[in-house]
């Protein structure tokens, strides 16, 4: 589910934490989160001067003695969000001239996403898009991520956008121009950076390289993401994921309302979290992998992540490398899990701890020395924790492909377009990051009422922990 890079790996709001040469990066929390009052008055001054700045470019005419060339439109990378803002673009210019370039030929995500149905709302639609949310409202909007990208890939093609997905990974980036790894040069008007959490499109921009009319190298930098990056980046909460391995059949622990309230309920109390499991598939050797996804407090994270330890998804702690609070729980699980018939696999545990974070890029746009507009969209614009991010992607589309349309028309006007674009974006997610943290209260006030309700001397379903062993 989960990509497996040695370093770091970040999905959309999750970040796996990294092994830095110095050791393990310190905080990776930046930004300063001001006043309330003052956020929102800023907020709607803001609101106010996008919605001019839109009216006015909506109403503004094109110079009547403009080179009639088409503008040509490129996308570094080629995920749900880039796809879906390339079919806003050609649905609002269909003359537009638009090639994309993924590094991937299958897309890797395979995790099923959350799709508000909210997030057509200010999209331009056609058959197929019409189809997708019926698809959508069909599946109470949840989908396999490469499903959507793999739908949103046949439209794209079905409209005449030209994706070169064979392995076309861009790694340099001109003020005119991108190059591919097998070095072909391609010339751009408009270059859209769409390469997700990591993107390497968000450390040249902020470089500030392609202004001054230098290329930028994309294979100097590393997938790690550096404070500088981000005008706002917060950890806001801990989770780990535990996998182990059990012999044949077994059942979620949750399966039934009285399997519920009689284990799941109790298990919960006492890892001060719920706890998402999923069953894998019966293996060749007949085994199935057991998924645990659920929050932990800041000193079991610290206990995994810091003090040299750093275990990710490539270098997962095994149980004895645990803090005793967190291998007391995955032991009174596997006990629980035992006693309803799962036979596990011995020494097979795998813990690998996580945060929960939301980040925006300092720099979502620019201008290069050739007068040439440069966006970042998705991910690597903002992302955001509980099942926020795709949705947020997909309304900055929206408002990137208007503004990519009218760069078609008024290529003079791209300091105006991006200099809005930013504006969404910003505005955007601000509007996000409040709903994350109220999410967040949220999520904090559920775990503290269930670590309570653990330490109460009256319980009507409880579970012992069982002593080490
Ligand atoms: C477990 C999990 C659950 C999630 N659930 C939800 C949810 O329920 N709701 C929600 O809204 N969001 C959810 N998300 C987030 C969502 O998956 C992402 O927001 C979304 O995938 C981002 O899309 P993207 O197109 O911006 O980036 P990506 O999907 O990361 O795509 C980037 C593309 O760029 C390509 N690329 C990168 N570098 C280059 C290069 N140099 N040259 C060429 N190509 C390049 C990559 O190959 C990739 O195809 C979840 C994420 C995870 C990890």
């Amino acid at each position: 589910m989960l990509t497996t890079d040695p370093v770091l790996t970040v999905e959309k709001g999750i970040t796996m934490p990294t092994n830095t040469q110095d050791g393990l990066s310190s905080s990776r929390n930046t930004g300063h989160i001001g006043w309330f009052p003052v956020r929102l008055i800023t907020w709607s001054c803001s609101a106010l001067k996008y919605l001019a700045c839109e009216a006015a470019e909506y109403f503004h005419c094109p110079e009547k003695n403009l080179e009639q060339r088409k503008i040509k439109t490129v996308f570094v990378g080629a995920g749900p969000i880039g796809l879906w803002a390339a079919i806003q673009h050609k649905l609002n210019n269909p003359d537009a001239d638009i090639q994309m370039f993924d590094k991937h030929s299958n897309y890797t995500r395979k995790h099923t996403v959350r799709v508000d149905l909210d997030s057509f709302k200010g999209a331009k639609m056609n058959l197929g898009l019409k189809f997708l949310k019926m698809k959508f409202e069909h599946l109470h909007g949840r989908i396999g991520c490469n499903v959507l990208e793999e739908q949103l890939l046949g439209i794209a093609k079905d409209l005449g956008i030209k994706v070169n997905n064979n392995g076309a990974e861009v790694t340099e980036i001109g003020p005119d121009s991108i190059t591919l790894k097998d070095k072909t040069v391609i010339h751009y008007d408009q270059l859209v950076g769409a390469d997700g959490a990591h993107s390497k499109m968000r450390k040249a921009l902020q470089s500030q390289s392609l202004e001054k009319g230098e290329a930028v190298d994309l294979k100097a930098f590393g997938r790690e993401d550096k404070n500088e990056e981000f005008s706002m980046r917060r950890e806001i909460q801990y989770r780990a994921r535990v996998r182990y391995q059990v012999k044949g059949n077994t059942k979620r622990l949750k399966s039934t309302w009285l399997s519920w309230m009689k284990h799941y309920y109790p298990v919960s109390k006492l890892f001060g979290s719920p706890v998402d499991e999923h069953i894998g598939p019966l293996k060749d050797n007949g085994t199935r992998t057991i998924t645990l996804d659920f929050f932990v407090n800041q000193d079991e994270y610290d206990a995994l992540y810091k003090d040299g330890k750093g275990f990710n998804l490539s270098h997962p702690a095994n149980l004895t490398d645990l803090p005793e609070s967190l291998s007391k729980k995955i032991r009174t699980w596997q006990e629980l899990k035992h006693r309803n018939g799962e036979v596990n696999v011995e020494g097979s545990v795998e813990a690998t701890p996580y945060a929960l974070m939301y980040f925006q890029s300092k720099k979502v746009t620019a201008v290069t020395s050739q007068d040439k507009p440069v966006y970042l969209v998705g991910d690597c614009a903002t992302a955001l924790p509980y099942f926020r991010s795709l949705n947020n992607g997909l309304k900055c589309a929206n408002g990137l492909g208007a503004s990519l349309a009218r760069g078609d028309r008024k290529p003079h006007r791209s300091k105006a377009l991006t200099d809005n674009y930013d504006r969404l974006v910003d505005l955007r997610a601000r509007k996000e990051f409040v709903v994350a943290r109220l999410k967040d209260r949220a999520v904090s006030l559920l775990n503290g009422t269930l670590r309570l309700v653990n330490r109460s001397p009256l319980q009507l379903s409880y579970f012992k922990v069982q002593p080490a062993n």
